[in-house]
């Protein structure tokens, strides 16, 4: 198993489990102190330890080698609308498993979603990050409007906007035509809500120079699909 940690990482440090983690590793996995636990904390890459029990519910782990180097975070930028909570757990998730390296909830005119747990967020981005196994934890931006999230777009960041009233065209082809694959520029994928966009935000969104409008063919998808399909074909023609 793999378990983010806060903590410093180095050799022979040795590191009390949290109840719940404990609880995980003991009872869920019944690991016992013969089976290695991968630990990273987003800085200092991947490293091996030990489970040194203490009594039957609780234990410590101590810190034994380093085995992967901290790789560079991933860039991608995941803009989306907020939907239901349970979906919204969700979208984080597959985000993160997609290769985000920062997610922002975008509020739009016809955004349903409640009120943004970003502690939440963060939770899903770290348990997604534990089972896909990166080694860093994704930043949980600030929600923002559409337009101040637009805004704080690094005018070299490729927005790949997911419009469901794009001309149906190969996707493949448009993001080739609007990025070179060999040197891909920093990216962001937008996601709309249940709702879709509002015309005026479709202008505002095509107004912004480096922004591709993204047909994902001639069916309307749920969002949740659609940000799977988008970060795959984004990963998959212009990934690093
Ligand atoms: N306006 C849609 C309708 O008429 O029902 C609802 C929006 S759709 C459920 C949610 C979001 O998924 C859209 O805003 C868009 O970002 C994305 N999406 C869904 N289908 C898509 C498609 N075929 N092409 C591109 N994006 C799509």
């Amino acid at each position: 198993p793999r378990l983010f940690v806060e903590s410093d990482l180095a050799e022979g440090l040795i590191l009390p489990l949290e109840r719940a983690q404990a609880n995980y590793l003991l009872t869920v996995l019944r690991r016992s102190e013969t089976d290695p636990v991968l630990l990273f904390n987003g800085r200092d890459g991947e490293w091996r330890a030990e489970i040194v029990p203490q009594g039957r519910k609780s234990a410590d782990l101590r810190v034994v080698t380093r085995t992967r180097p901290q790789p560079a975070p991933p860039d991608l930028h995941y803009l989306f609308a907020p939907l239901k909570t349970g979906r919204l757990d969700y979208m984080a998730q597959k985000a993160v498993e997609m290769g985000a390296g920062l997610i922002r909830p975008v509020f739009t005119r016809f955004t349903q979603g409640e009120r943004i747990k970003l502690e939440r967020l963060r939770a899903n981005a770290v348990e997604a990050a534990e089972q896909c196994g990166i080694l860093s934890i994704p930043e949980i931006a600030e929600p923002a409007r559409l337009p101040a999230c637009l805004d704080a777009l690094a005018p070299e960041r490729l927005l790949v906007f997911c419009d469901e009233d794009a001309p149906v065209s190969d996707p493949v082809a448009a993001l080739r035509a609007a990025a070179d694959p060999a040197h891909p520029p920093p990216l962001a994928v937008l996601v709309g809500p249940e709702g879709g966009f509002h015309e005026e935000e479709r202008a505002l969104i095509a107004a912004r120079p480096n922004t591709v409008a993204l047909s994902l063919g001639p069916r309307i998808l749920r969002a949740d699909t659609a940000a799977v399909a988008v970060l795959t074909l984004v990963q998959a023609v212009l990934g690093d």
